[in-house]
């Protein structure tokens, strides 16, 4: 274990709705400290995406990053089918996501505090997003694809939710068992997993 432990499932603090961070305390040092403890810890994992209460503390700031480097292994396939790029490090404080119409998305996801395990979730196609960032300055963003998947995992840490509430629970796995999940389509991982439908 690192310096930095992500809090694992089990602990009381990631079924708790996260408190807001009042606007007062969004400029604080003390907000800071939390999110450079937050960019810390995601470097040691290394992640896309993490939740304050994933390190302990129930407020509603998140840090979302996906780097280059993480899709060296991707092939280029599974990339445009996730709708994932890049994503420069950002942080969002008070975050509110909203789907817009009813496009769903179908892929594994893993979470750092159930850590060794993936199953397959549905999610929005497509975000509204709203957050305050570090200095103050409210944005809004309409986000698809893989960054509307991390954005609602993680607004879902902020109000106690974790992805197995969500997950086809038949396609729940182990990496080391089935480290293939992502290198295939996902309904030939699916299929893989859950046998062929029983209805
Ligand atoms: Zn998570």
């Amino acid at each position: 274990m690192g310096e930095h432990p992500v809090v694992q499932a089990g602990d009381p603090v990631l079924r708790r709705r996260a408190s807001e961070v009042p606007a007062q305390e969004i400029t604080a040092d003390a907000t800071g400290e939390l999110i450079q403890r937050m960019w810390a810890t995601l470097a040691e994992v290394p992640g896309v995406g993490l939740a304050a209460p994933q390190i302990g503390e129930s407020r509603r700031v998140i840090v979302v990053q996906d780097l280059a480097k993480y899709h060296e292994t991707i092939s280029v396939d599974r990339m445009i089918e996730r709708e994932r790029t890049t994503i420069e490090p950002y942080v969002l404080i008070n975050p509110e996501i909203s789907p817009v119409g009813d496009a769903m998305r179908t892929f594994f996801e893993g979470c750092l505090s159930i850590k060794g395990y993936v199953a397959a979730v549905d999610r929005h196609h497509e975000v509204d997003l709203s957050f305050v960032d570090p200095a103050g300055q409210v944005h809004c963003r309409r986000i698809r694809g893989w960054h509307a998947r991390i954005l609602q995992h993680e607004v879902d840490h902020l109000d106690g939710c974790l992805y197995v509430d969500r997950m086809d629970p038949r396609t729940f796995c182990a990496q080391e068992e089935f480290p293939m999940y992502g290198a295939m389509s996902v309904d030939e991982a699916i299929r893989k997993l859950a046998g062929p439908a029983t209805e």
